[in-house]
């Protein structure tokens, strides 16, 4: 497998797909992706159009891309990644399901000395992210194993699951976190942290994920060179602090019913004039290149409108925070 695709991989995964009984808009994807190749080629670009993997193994390819030592880790990749799912479109459901979804990634490749640090610091930063939205009412649920499931629904490694649960026990309680613990609902490949929050209206929302592999990495055929020159395998975080982006949105619309604070709203200033008169408009240009020069999201009704009227359809999208400009020229010339 290969993070990114030669010509005969790829030839060889859309016949995979094309023979197999895959959804029409997946075939008609790979059309679309091979008409795009075949053009490029005939333009003599050098480059093509490859097929990412997920996150998780493109990252473990980019681990695997060259001899890593202890002193490498831990090594931390991070990316706003980009995936798609082909949902059935009955299961599409607004921000909440979506078909491409985003995500601010990571993947922090460690050694086991090194893990409760990483794994606090992942925690620490998830707070601080509840800290900037404003969410008050949030849970750590960690998931741990069950010894009937070993070999079937999770890796067959006791020692390992037992080790790192330890781990991950530790830290939550080292930092004093409000978690629960949940037996049998681990990931297959090791224990995870699944947060979930509480909307202003008290909608729970599972919103993010920090997890522990043990085991992917070795599947991979991930190594480093340690201190006494042996070959270890690292042990992964998986984190992704504000699950996908679509989703978060989705919650933080319902949380803060549409009133977004200020530094968040999509819309923070309209500049409104009394009336389109260019005197006015002279006057209030300048102020919106002004604040758009520095980064604030603004826009302006300089029309004929009434200006009740302007006013009112500005509070329907600036709920709270809004300005006017009380002097005008014409209260000047008076
Ligand atoms: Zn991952």
């Amino acid at each position: 497998m290969s993070a990114i695709l030669k010509d005969e991989d790829f030839l060889a995964i859309e016949q995979a797909v094309k023979a197999s009984a895959a959804p029409t808009e997946v075939v008609a994807a790979f059309d679309e992706l091979a008409a795009l190749r075949a053009q490029l080629n005939r333009l003599g670009e050098a480059e093509s159009y490859y097929l990412k993997a997920m996150n998780c193994p493109h990252h473990h390819r980019i681990f695997a891309a060259e001899p890593r030592s202890y002193r490498d880790l831990p090594l931390r990749l991070a990316e706003y990644g980009c995936c798609y799912r082909y949902e059935q479109s009955g299961e599409l459901f607004g921000l909440m399901r979506v078909r491409s979804l985003n995500m601010n990634d990571a993947h922090i490749y460690c050694t086991e000395d090194q893990f409760a640090s990483e794994f606090k610091a992942v925690n620490d930063m998830y707070l601080k992210y509840f800290k900037t939205f404003g969410l008050e009412k949030y849970q750590m649920r960690f998931s741990t194993s069950a010894p009937e499931g070993l070999g079937k629904k999770y890796v067959n490694e006791p020692e390992l699951w037992k080790k790192t649960e330890d781990m991950v026990r530790r830290v939550l309680q080292e930092s004093g976190i409000n978690y629960v613990e949940v037996a049998n609902e681990a990931a297959f490949y090791g224990p995870k942290i699944d947060v979930q929050v509480w909307s202003a209206i008290g909608r729970e929302f599972t919103i993010a994920t920090n997890q522990v592999d043990f085991a992917v990495p070795s599947r991979f055929g991930l190594t480093y060179r340690d201190k006494d020159n042996s070959n270890k395998t690292p042990l992964c975080i998986h984190r992704a602090p504000l699950g996908t982006h679509e989703r978060f949105i989705g919650f933080l619309i319902e949380h803060y019913a549409g009133n977004f604070p200020l530094w968040l709203a999509p819309d923070q200033v309209r500049v409104i004039t009394l009336n389109d008169d260019a005197a006015l408009i002279d006057y209030a240009q300048p102020i919106v290149n002004e604040l758009r020069a520095n980064m604030v999201r603004v826009d302006a009704d300089f029309s004929a409108t009434p200006f009740k009227a302007k006013i009112a359809d500005a509070e329907k999208v600036y709920k709270q925070h809004w300005v006017t400009v009380e002097q005008t020229i014409d209260d000047r010339d008076r």
